[in-house]
């Protein structure tokens, strides 16, 4: 049992420590849906759950509040299982080993599960609740949200009347998230032959690029090893004719790849390797100002006969390398440093008869994100190659005037006594897939200050959550 005095707010506690009994990774939602179940039998509270094991909880409103338009509040219920190399937990049935460091609540050698764990506490306790002003409320517990908002994705949203959302899947006190990207994996394939060609095979490898999550870190410029290797490849055509055997860089799409490997074969490399060499002294002095541990190398692995893909696939490949979108495509001209609509080229892979090029793509607008799918289906049609899209997540896009927005930012100012910071963020949430389906949303994405979730040092503040709720009841109070 956690014990300190700072646990004031001991309902939120109590849930939040409750949660962390039952095993709740990804994929493995039983457990805790059946909790929310008994919880709402036991309350009294109407309530529904899908096949996806989606829970919403229904309460009324408050004397006074009985006929306000509904909140939703929103929460997911499954969170991402890290754990040291040491650690002897099995996350498919052991509990969560909680302890009290300072002003943090920690988990013994893995993910606290934070996230969403305090989200859902935090929402538990103001169904509990029975001594604050609040509209009614629909209460929204979604299943899988970290692999791929799965539980949102099927959740059938006609029986919310809400206009109004509270998502609480946000770690930083007095910030609210206001508007996400949508996106989608195009993946195009590169039928291909294989013909002999006989020569010096070469090694030629990108290393050393700072990559990171095509979300947040596209903005930085950093260089994508898959479009730095069409460049390298078209140079080293004007040197030379060869035949490539393989391209292979990165494994996610949603990964900005810092390395690929690219074989291939040359009939004379005399004057090639040298010429190739001064073309990789150009790109490092270029780019040193952005990635400077870049690495171009080529090498001589052998001589002989080698299976590599017909000439025509080959210049499909450049031409394709050269003019897919990718980096950042739009900025914000509303919020200022925010990536509107990007393109990240995650994986070049060979296979035998084809290669695949699989990007992801995101916008924070609709029509932008429409037409940048559209586009690359061109770009691949023109280059006759096979090309889908799947994955879709739509976007949520800012609301002009929000209410839920005013309604944060002077509270903000009440409670935490400073400015509010309200952003939009380039990766998804939730809150797009809630936008996509109830017409005329507002709403907000908050919650108290939590430390490097995904990770085995996740942290929570006590204070931040205890401030919180109080934040949150005055928060509601003003949803009349
Ligand atoms: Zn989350």
């Amino acid at each position: 049992m956690l014990e300190t005095n700072n646990l004031t707010n001991t309902r939120v506690f109590y849930y939040f420590e409750e949660i962390s009994k039952i095993p709740h990774g990804s994929g493995n939602m039983k457990g805790i849906a059946d909790f929310c179940e008994n919880f709402a039998k036991e309350q009294g509270l109407r309530y529904f759950r899908d096949e996806m094991d989606n829970i919403v909880i229904f309460k009324d409103g408050t004397n006074g509040y009985e006929n306000s338009t509904p909140v939703i509040m929103q929460g997911h219920l499954d969170m991402v299982c890290q754990k040291t190399a040491d650690s002897k937990i099995d996350f498919s049935k052991d509990p969560l080993e909680l302890y009290i460091d300072g002003d943090f609540i920690k988990a013994k050698n893995t993910t606290l599960g934070a996230d969403d764990g305090i989200g859902v506490a935090l929402i538990l306790a103001v169904l509990e609740s029975k001594d604050f002003s609040h509209p009614p409320i629909e209460a929204v517990f979604t299943v899988d949200e970290e692999i791929g908002m799965l539980g949102a994705s099927k959740l059938d949203m006609s029986k919310l009347s809400g206009k109004k959302l509270i998502n609480i899947d946000s770690f930083n006190d007095a910030c609210a998230c206001v508007s996400c990207a949508g996106g989608a994996d195009i993946k195009m394939h590169i039928n291909l032959k294989r013909v002999i060609a006989c020569g010096k095979k070469l090694k030629l490898s990108i290393d050393g690029l700072l990559g990171g999550h095509s979300g947040g870190k596209i903005k930085e410029g950093r260089v994508n090893a898959n479009i730095l290797a069409g460049r390298i490849l078209a140079c080293a055509k004007k040197i030379s004719d060869f035949d490539i055997i393989s391209i292979n860089g990165g494994d996610k799409g949603n990964a900005i790849t810092p390395r690929c490997a690219i074989e291939l074969v040359v009939k004379d490399t005399e004057g090639f390797i040298s010429k190739l060499e001064e073309v990789f002294e150009n790109i490092k002095n270029e780019l040193s100002d952005r990635e400077e541990n870049l690495n171009l190398t080529v090498s001589i692995v052998e001589e002989g006969n080698f299976q590599a893909i017909d000439k025509e696939s080959r210049d499909k490949l450049i031409n394709m390398l050269l003019s897919i979108p990718d980096g950042v495509l739009a900025m914000s001209k509303k919020i200022s440093g925010l990536v509107e609509t990007s393109s990240n080229l995650g994986i070049a892979a060979t296979h035998d008869d084809k290669i695949l090029l699989h990007s992801t793509i995101r916008s924070n607008k609709r029509s932008a994100l429409e037409w940048l799918q559209e586009r690359m289906f061109m770009i691949a049609e023109y280059n006759n190659c096979n090309v889908e899209a799947s994955g879709h997540y739509p976007p949520w896009e800012l609301v002009e005037n929000s209410e839920m927005q005013k309604i944060f930012a002077d509270t903000c100012l009440e409670i935490y006594e400073k400015e509010a910071n309200i952003y939009a963020t380039h990766a998804g949430l939730e809150c797009g897939i809630f936008s996509g389906k109830i017409e005329g949303l507002d709403g907000i994405a908050i919650g108290p200050s939590a430390y490097d979730v995904h990770t085995v040092f996740e942290r929570l503040s006590i204070s931040a959550v205890n401030k919180f709720y109080d934040f949150l009841k005055v928060i509601l109070a003003k949803l009349k």
